[in-house]
């Protein structure tokens, strides 16, 4: 495989063992969660673009990375919403601008490249939808093969997409876990993309680290992040990628992350109320924003991990909240989705909360383009009239 002098093996995050780069899945030993590990020091040089700028710290040469120039997405200033917060300034990191339209690109970008140096003809994985768009057109990219297992109320663009990528689509009567269980049950023997169950997706999610400390506006890392959270590898991927730009002294400190859920589906929240070491599922997931419906996040333990060592925490957001997070900003012109405005509506909460310093900067992430989540946000607003 095309790995990178620093990259040392996956190591299990239970039992520690550590195993071949190669392997996609779970801890052969223990069944446990793998992750990437480096042995690395000292200062590290950036060049180039998108994900490929970052591959000294990530687990593949630059040359190797399937590429469809996923990263570099825009940090956006939303002065009204920093008023509204009271903070002293706020941005939203645009990952709707990603080659799919989603920020899940990043670290399908890279499970997508470990599969290919893996030799493997077929990927798969369970999904919501946007996982399946990225995964098909970057392994349509790659060449290979892709099989999407996507619940019956996955937006019709994730579907349609899916398809002009040409990758292989089932779609699964109910919610995101029928679909995982069709998943699980298909006995082939294709290279698993799942989120956590293959450790690259949350390590392509470490560039959103890396790409906010080199940003110009912020000269170093912000105060905080806040980020919508379905299975979390975005919030694992942030606190990895700070840590990493630590060790580095890339930056001096790393940011309160704060992950936002709806409340229909807050495993995540939930565990956080309760100060538990692991998530519980929920029993009947329920929210409009089907991206954020995942209902027993696979990472959860190491969601929860990252969250408390960032000194951040999680609030939850109704629906309507959300919607209105959305549409507020794309009012003042940002093709914000409803994923996005869940972290609006949470930053909303959170400063109620007196979770934010006058002084902080804060950044918003919005995961999804809303050219994706057009109809829901039209709703909202036609169900007041507009
Ligand atoms: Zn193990």
């Amino acid at each position: 495989m095309n790995t990178t002098a620093a990259f040392a093996g996956l190591r299990c995050t239970d039992c520690g063992t550590t195993h071949d780069p190669a392997a996609a899945g779970r801890c052969p030993e223990c069944g446990g969660l793998l992750d990437a590990v480096y042995d690395h020091d000292g200062d590290v040089e950036f060049s180039g673009h998108g994900l490929g700028r970052y591959a000294p710290l990530l687990p593949f040469r630059r040359e190797a990375l399937v590429s469809l120039e996923a990263g570099g997405t825009p940090l956006v200033a939303v002065p009204a919403l920093a008023d509204e917060l009271g903070v002293a300034a706020a941005y939203v990191k645009d990952e709707g601008r990603n080659a799919t339209g989603a920020f899940v690109d990043r670290g399908v970008a890279l499970a997508v490249t470990a599969a290919s140096e893996a030799g493997a003809s077929d990927v798969a994985l369970p999904t919501t939808g946007n996982g399946g768009q990225a995964a098909a057109a970057h392994a349509a990219r790659a060449g290979l093969a892709s099989h999407s297992f996507v619940p019956s109320r996955t937006p019709f663009v994730n579907k349609a997409m899916i398809n002009v990528h040409g990758g292989d689509m089932t779609v699964v009567e109910g919610r995101y876990p029928d679909a995982r269980a069709a998943f699980e049950d298909q006995g082939e023997d294709w290279y698993s993309l799942a989120p956590f169950e293959n450790p690259y997706r949350h390590e392509g999610a470490k560039t959103l680290a890396y790409e906010l400390a080199e940003a110009v506006d912020l000269d170093g890392a912000p105060d905080a992040v806040v980020h919508p959270t379905a299975h979390g590898t975005g919030a694992v991927g942030l606190h990895k990628g700070f840590r990493d730009l630590r060790k580095h002294n890339r930056v001096d400190a790393a940011p309160r992350l704060y992950a936002v859920q709806p409340e229909g589906c807050a495993p995540v929240v939930d565990a956080v109320e309760r100060e538990a070491e692991t998530v519980t599922a929920v029993e009947h997931p329920d929210t409009i924003c089907g991206p954020l419906e995942v209902s027993e996040p696979t990472g959860g333990r190491q969601v929860l991990e990252a969250l408390r060592a960032s000194g951040g925490g999680a609030a939850a957001v109704s629906d309507d909240a959300l919607l209105e997070g959305a549409t507020d900003l794309a009012a003042g012109g940002l093709t914000m989705g409803a994923t996005g405005g869940a972290a609006v509506a949470g930053a909303r909460r959170l400063a109620d909360r007196g979770a934010f310093d006058p002084d902080d900067i804060v950044v918003l992430v919005n995961p999804t383009t809303g050219n994706k989540e057009e109809d829901i946000l039209r709703s909202h607003l036609m169900k007041q009239g507009i």
